[in-house]
C-alpha cells in the first residue's frame, strides 16, 4: 500500500477480522474495528499511536451501519477500504431452520454489507480510489447440508460484489469476494466441538474426517493466509482485479 489508508473492518474483534485489522494496521493503515465485542488486542495497537478505533455496533441494525460510517468519516476523513467480514453460522435442516435466525443472518451477512457499501461509495467515488472486500466462503460457491441461511447470504454477497465492481469500476474502486474453506477461528472451533459431541469422536477426528474431508491439502487454513489475500487486494498492484471470487480453500472447490 503506497499511502496511509483508512480501513473499516466489520467483525474484527475475533478470528479472521482480527487478523485482517492487525495486518492492515502493520501496513500503515488507520483501522476502524467494528464489532459487537471489544477486541482483546486493541491495547497493543492503540498504545502505538492514534491510528485505531473500536466502534461498538450491532450490524443487524441499519441505524448502527449508518452511524458507523458517519463516525469514521468524522474521525478519519475518508474510508478507503471496507472489509465486510462479520458473520456467524447456524446449523439446522431447512424445515427446522428458525425464521428469526434466517432474517438475522441475512441482515448481518448481506444487508449490512449492502448498507455499508452504499454509504462508503460516495466518498470513494469522490476521491477516485476504493477497495471493497467481502468475506464470502466456499459456501459462496457450493452448498453443504443444513446451512441454508449462511449459504444463501454468502451466495448473495457474490452478486453484491459484482454489482459494486461494475458501478465502482469507473472510479477506480474494486470489489472482490474472498472464499475460504475452514479457517481456524472461534467460529469453527465451536462447530468442531459440537460435532465431536454429537458424533462421539474426538475434535482431532472431526477435523480430519469431517472438516478436511474435501480439502486437497488436508490442512486447516490459518487467518493470516486470508489476511494476506486482503492485503494484496488492497494494494495498487491489484487495481485491475475486481468483481471476482478468490478461493483460499486448499483445493476444496476444485473437485
Ligand atoms: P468469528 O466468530 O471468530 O468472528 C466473527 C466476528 O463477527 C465476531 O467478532 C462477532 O462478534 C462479529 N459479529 C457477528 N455478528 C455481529 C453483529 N450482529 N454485529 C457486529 N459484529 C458481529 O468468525 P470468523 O471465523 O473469523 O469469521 C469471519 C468471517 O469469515 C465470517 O463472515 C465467516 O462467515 C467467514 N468465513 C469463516 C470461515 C471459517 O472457517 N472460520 C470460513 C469461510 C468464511
Amino acid at each position: 500500500m503506497s499511502l496511509p489508508r483508512t480501513a473499516l473492518i466489520t467483525g474484527a474483534a475475533s478470528g479472521i477480522g482480527a487478523e485482517i485489522a492487525q495486518t492492515l494496521f502493520r501496513e500503515g493503515c488507520h483501522v476502524v474495528i467494528a464489532d459487537r465485542n471489544e477486541p482483546d488486542y486493541l491495547a497493543s495497537l492503540s498504545a502505538e499511536d492514534q491510528r485505531t478505533r473500536f466502534i461498538s455496533i450491532d450490524l443487524s441494525q441499519a441505524a448502527d451501519c449508518q452511524s458507523l460510517v458517519e463516525q469514521t468519516m468524522k474521525e478519519f476523513g475518508s474510508i478507503d477500504i471496507l472489509v465486510n467480514n462479520a458473520g456467524f453460522q447456524h446449523v439446522a435442516p431447512l424445515e427446522d431452520f428458525p425464521e428469526s435466525v434466517w432474517e438475522n443472518m441475512l441482515q448481518v451477512m448481506l444487508t449490512a454489507p449492502f448498507l455499508l457499501t452504499k454509504y462508503v461509495l460516495p466518498g470513494m467515488k469522490q476521491q477516485g480510489w476504493g477497495r471493497v472486500i467481502n468475506m464470502g466462503s466456499i459456501h459462496s460457491q457450493v452448498a453443504s447440508l443444513n446451512k441454508a441461511g449462511y449459504i444463501a447470504a454468502k451466495h448473495g454477497l457474490v452478486g453484491l460484489t459484482k454489482s459494486t465492481a461494475l458501478e465502482g469500476g469507473p472510479f477506480q474502486i474494486t470489489a472482490n469476494v474472498i472464499c475460504p474453506a475452514y479457517v481456524r477461528t472461534p467460529l469453527v472451533e465451536q462447530q468442531i466441538a459440537a460435532q465431536a459431541e454429537s458424533l462421539g469422536i474426538s475434535a482431532e477426528q472431526v477435523e480430519s474426517q469431517v472438516f478436511l474431508k474435501a480439502s486437497a491439502t488436508g490442512k486447516m487454513i490459518e487467518p493470516a493466509e486470508v489476511a494476506a489475500m486482503v492485503s494484496y487486494l488492497c494494494s495498487d498492484q491489484a487495481k485491475s482485479i475486481t468483481g471476482a471470487c478468490w478461493t483460499v480453500d486448499g483445493g476444496w472447490t476444485a473437485q
